[in-house]
């Protein structure tokens, strides 16, 4: 049996062989690391035994039933991001009960459902905070980058950044909410969409199947311009009024678009597809390079390209509570926890359609 200490980290510590063990005097779980970043195909992660992270102060211990896959988890994974934590846990879409609370919290109790998003702290103080724009804040930290998150048995999150669930929906259902619904939802704000108006999503995976959901309850005529011959399918099951290719023009002028793609090429194909006074709101914490844009073409008429950058929670709290009046369904693939490595690579070769959500090895045979 090999015990070994990770460098440089007071709270987190030991791990070791044998499941159900006890390490530096606390209860153990299995949890992936990323051990060196990089090709997905190289398998950076390492699944391990580590001791049940303890709460800190005004923290909550979760018991991950679920933990959805996103696409910035590999880009964690493979260095695309830079390292913020050596050997760091990914994973933030987690659904599960409160299994402890640390000390200073109120306002929630064992066995309470939550979620844990991306977001996981700011400072509260500076100019953006405190002007209600706290997605900007330059102090921000984020869950499975900055902190261990939820490819593991448990995790933890600061009970001020906790979303509330409802204990009627499927752990696996919800999940996928948390950040591909979310950062969806803040893209949707962003571009504008006027009551009843025509939307265009280029992409049609995780984030653009559930704001489709969301905007087709309120109204919108949803156009979705993508590559995938399944997610035009989806689209069109969905409620979409067409589903053609990325570089296609939709059947009538878009009010608003979405590019959920992470290619730059697109933005003057989709500016183009906008109506007078259009915004195109750009999705991606990535984006391949932007063509020159024609003026006259692509930007006259008062047409707006805007980004967007992660979320407040008042947006997360606002989309779950839209999602779940609308029974917003995603669309889900799932993997015991054990192949965690495997649905992200699956999710590099574009394997599946909607989004890969891992459950505990223990809880799938329940
Ligand atoms: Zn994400
Ligand atoms: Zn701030």
């Amino acid at each position: 049996m090999t015990l070994y200490r990770f460098v440089g980290d007071a709270r987190e510590w030991v791990f070791g062989a044998g499941l159900g063990m006890t390490v530096g005097g606390s209860e153990a779980m299995r949890a992936w690391v990323v051990s060196r970043p990089g090709p997905i195909e190289t398998s950076p992660l390492r699944y391990v035994e580590k001791p049940v992270p303890a709460p800190a102060r005004g923290e909550l211990l979760v018991r991950v039933l679920a933990c959805a896959v996103c696409r910035t988890d590999l880009h964690v994974s493979e260095g695309d991001l830079p390292v913020h934590r050596e050997h760091v846990t990914p994973g933030h879409m987690v659904v599960g009960p409160v299994a402890a609370l640390g000390e200073g919290v109120s306002g929630y109790a064992v066995g309470d459902r939550v979620g844990v998003a991306w977001l996981r702290h700011v400072d509260g103080t500076c100019v953006y905070c405190r002007r209600g724009s706290e997605n900007l804040c330059p102090g921000s930290l984020y869950t499975g980058w900055d902190a261990d998150g939820g490819y593991a048995e448990y995790t933890t999150v600061p009970a001020a950044f906790a979303y509330r669930l409802p204990a009627g929906v499927a752990a696996v259902e919800l999940a996928p909410l948390l950040c591909a619904g979310i950062i969806g939802y803040r893209a949707l704000l962003r571009a504008s969409l006027p009551a009843r108006g025509r939307l265009g999503l280029y992409g049609f995976g995780d984030s653009a199947h559930l704001v489709a959901q969301v905007a087709l309850a309120q109204g919108a005529s949803v156009h979705a311009l993508t590559r995938g011959e399944a997610s035009r399918r989806l689209a069109l099951e969905l409620g979409a009024a067409s589903a053609g290719g990325a570089y296609d023009s939709p059947p009538e002028p878009l009010d608003s678009a979405i590019l959920f793609a992470p290619v730059g090429d697109l933005v003057p194909v989709a500016m183009r597809a906008l109506d007078r006074g259009g915004v195109l709101a750009v999705a991606g914490i990535h984006l391949t390079g932007i063509p020159r844009l024609d003026y006259e073409r692509e930007l006259f008429y008062e047409k707006e390209l805007r980004s967007v950058t992660s979320n407040t929670r008042d947006n997360g709290r606002e989309f779950l509570a839209l999602a779940l009046r609308y029974h917003v369904r995603a669309t889900t693939h799932v993997y015991p926890m054990s192949r965690a490595q495997q649905a992200l690579q699956d999710l590099k070769a574009g394997l599946f359609d909607g989004a890969a959500v891992l459950v505990n090895d223990r809880d799938t045979a329940h």
